[in-house]
């Protein structure tokens, strides 16, 4: 497809409250989960306005994984949060499975850069807390919850303290947490950006293996949208890229990923990758000389 044809809903007729009509044309036949229409943020601070984010238009389809890149403070967080409903857009809309996004939302499983584990619980009842969260009877989750420790290696480290576990390891512990009510959207804001480069790599090809990659396309995968200033590893990942420039962030591109499923550890040595890679450094560095951040871009 030409780059950026699935990023805006185009010519698509829609009233308050209607679902949205699936007008992506890459993803045969499944439907949109999340829409993005003309998103814009303003945070009110003592300062004055900050603009974070400008005008935003994506598609995101069901069972699709996109990845996020763009310098630091592009509102790529905001963006996320807003998704989740944790913090309403201030201007345009966001739409999720067909449904306007104006408070916080149950479909969304969320993974953060820090694993934000409570270090009095043991890792299991860290899983289970969603569920104490939404009301629900721990006890009716505990099999899936260890099924879930087990499935990314932790099974022998359930009844452990987060304490007793490496980074790589509470990491792990919160991907299941996020996953524990089996929602069907993952939204991961640098969710592997503290791990070291191996565990990262491991880490890559775990989250494709629990997302199902190398199931059949009739399994239902989760939408995810993963954030990380690593662009190999949006690349690695993804099936679109989408390239945010600098605040107020906004869509400068969206790349689709040429690489074949299931990506393997053999597929960062693939030609294809160092140059959409490349690509997309290059287009983030033309930017750079706009940033306005002190610290400037970062990635
Ligand atoms: P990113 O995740 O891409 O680094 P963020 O979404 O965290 O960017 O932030 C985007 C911009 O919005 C930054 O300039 C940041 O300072 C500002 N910002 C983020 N959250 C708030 C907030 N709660 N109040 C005021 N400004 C904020
Ligand atoms: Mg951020």
């Amino acid at each position: 497809m030409a780059d950026g044809a699935a990023q805006r809903g185009t010519g698509t007729a829609m009233s308050s409250g209607e679902r949205p009509v699936d007008v992506t044309q890459t993803e045969g036949a499944r439907g949109t989960m999340i829409r993005i229409e003309g998103a814009g943020m303003v945070y009110p601070t003592d300062d004055g306005p900050v603009e974070a984010l400008r005008d935003i238009h994506l598609d995101v389809c069901e069972g699709e994984f996109v990845a996020l890149v763009g310098p630091s403070g592009c509102g790529k967080s905001t963006l996320m949060r807003a998704i989740a409903g944790l913090r309403p857009v201030t201007s345009g809309q966001i739409w999720v499975d067909g449904s306007l996004v104006d408070k916080p939302i149950p479909k969304v499983g969320m993974v953060f850069q820090a694993a934000l584990l409570l270090k009095w619980r043991t890792v299991l009842d860290n899983v289970l807390l969603p569920v104490e969260l939404s009301d629900q009877n721990p006890a009716r989750f505990r099999a899936r919850a260890a099924e879930l420790l087990n499935l990314v290696g932790l099974g022998d480290f359930m009844h452990k303290r987060p304490a007793e576990l490496s980074g790589g390891m509470q990491q792990r512990a919160s991907l299941c947490r996020a996953l524990i009510m089996d929602p069907p959207i993952l939204l991961m804001d640098e969710p592997f950006g503290a791990l070291d480069a191996m565990t990262r790599d491991e880490m890559n090809i775990e989250l494709l293996r629990i997302w199902g990659e190398s199931r059949s396309a009739s399994h239902q995968r989760k939408t995810i949208v993963f954030v990380t200033h690593s662009i190999p590893e949006a690349v690695f990942l993804a099936d679109r890229v989408v390239v945010m420039s600098a605040r107020p962030g906004r869509v400068a591109s969206v790349r689709t990923v040429p690489l074949a499923r299931p990506r393997i550890a053999e597929t960062r040595a693939d030609p294809e990758l160092g140059r959409l890679s490349f690509e997309i450094y290059t287009e983030l560095a033309g930017t750079a000389g706009k940033v306005e951040s002190r610290a400037g871009p970062q990635w």
